[in-house]
Parts: C-alpha cells; structure tokens; sequence
C-alpha cells in the first residue's frame, strides 16, 4: 500500500459513535447563559450542521443580533460542562464504534487522519477523549464563520489529495460534495449512491472500502 499526502477526514458523532440526547445538553446550555433553553423546534428550524452554525441561528432568533466569539466561547464551555458531568465515570455512556475507531487508528499508522466535526473544538476534544482516539490525531472542530465544507477546506490545505470524508448524514455528504471529495457513509441515514458501510462494520472491511475509495 502506498502511502498519499492527504488526509482523511473523519466526522465524530454518527461516525465513530454517538453520545445520547447531545442536543438536549446543547439546549440545556445555551438556557444556562440565556435563562431558558431553546425549544426542539428552534433547534429543529436551524439549517446549519455546526455548532457555531446552530448557536449562531439559535442567538439570532433569540436575541436579533449575531454572535460573537465571546458568545460561541461561553457555549462551548457551558456544553463542554453539561457533556463532562453526563459522561463522567459511572454516569450515561458512548457508545463507540469499534472497527470503525480501529480501522481510524490502522489508517493513521501510515496516512494523514483529521477528525473533522461539527463540534465546537472544545467538546469534538472531550468525545473523541471519551472514544479513545489517539491524541495524535489532530482535531478540527467548528469555528466562528466557517461551515463544515470550510472545515474540510482547511484540513485539506496544502495536501494534494485525493481525500475523503467519511460521515453520517445529508450535511456531510453534502459538505464533501462541495469540497470536491470523495464520500463514504456510516449508518443509514445517508441516502445516495456513495460506497456506505454499516456502524458495526469490521476494521478490515473499512480499511479496504477506503482504500478502494481514494486509489487512483
Ligand atoms: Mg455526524
């Protein structure tokens, strides 16, 4: 196998496993700072895929005005917060996709790996903590004015490619499409005709759908 000068990019939540009622703390946070939580339907109106995305639409409806970083920084400490004491030991579990974490760790031995999420930076640092991913694997979480599609431009700078995105859901599909990637779905809430594999799927099996994805 020959090595690439590209990364490949990873989504968290969906992805590598999931952390249960993540938008029920979401909204329990932004009540915190706000004095009451956005309702599911707010939430539910929001057209972005990103916490600053969401937060930002969230704090316009609220208050009228847009957020700033001040803001976005008390949201992410907020929600960092509500995930720390829920997920602590003893407390609600992730639940965390085995093959697909190995076969990240496997791929990451001889390529460049990027977990790329919607996650403000401070909380994709906590989950991807909590699903045992090598630290060395370098984290891009969602930042002030930037979509997920920005999100993977940046990992990709100055890597020639190919590249990947392996996600979940329409927005990343979507995303990779804007960023001129390759796709591969986890799950089966991704409807297309991309290459997709199931959350239970075993390390071998990924690493050869990958492999098969980005060889040119
Ligand atoms: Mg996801």
């Amino acid at each position: 196998m020959r090595s690439w000068a590209m990364p490949l990019c990873f989504d968290l939540d969906g992805t590598l496993g999931h952390f249960s009622s993540g938008f029920v703390l979401l909204r329990e946070a932004l009540g915190e700072l706000w004095g009451s939580a956005p309702t599911t339907e707010d939430l539910g109106r929001c057209l972005g895929s990103t916490d600053w995305e969401i937060v930002a639409e969230l704090h316009r409806l609220r208050f009228g005005s847009a957020l700033d970083e001040a803001g976005y920084e008390a949201y992410q400490a907020a929600c960092v917060g509500r995930f720390r004491s829920t997920f602590a030991r003893g407390g609600r579990e992730a639940v965390a996709y085995a093959g697909i974490i190995g076969a990240l760790h496997h791929l990451a031995e001889r390529h460049r790996v990027w977990l790329v999420s919607g996650n403000a930076p401070g909380l994709l640092a906590f989950k991807a903590d909590v699903l045992g991913i090598d630290p060395a694997i370098p984290r891009l979480g969602s930042l002030p004015r930037h979509d997920r599609t920005d999100l993977l431009r940046l990992a990709l700078q100055g890597c020639p490619g190919p590249h990947l995105y392996v996600g979940d859901r329409p927005h990343d599909l979507a995303a990779a499409q804007a960023a001129g990637l390759p796709f591969l779905g986890v799950g089966e809430a991704v409807p297309g005709d991309h290459p997709s594999l199931p959350t239970d799927a075993a390390p071998e099996q990924v690493v050869a759908c990958v492999t098969a994805l980005v060889r040119v």
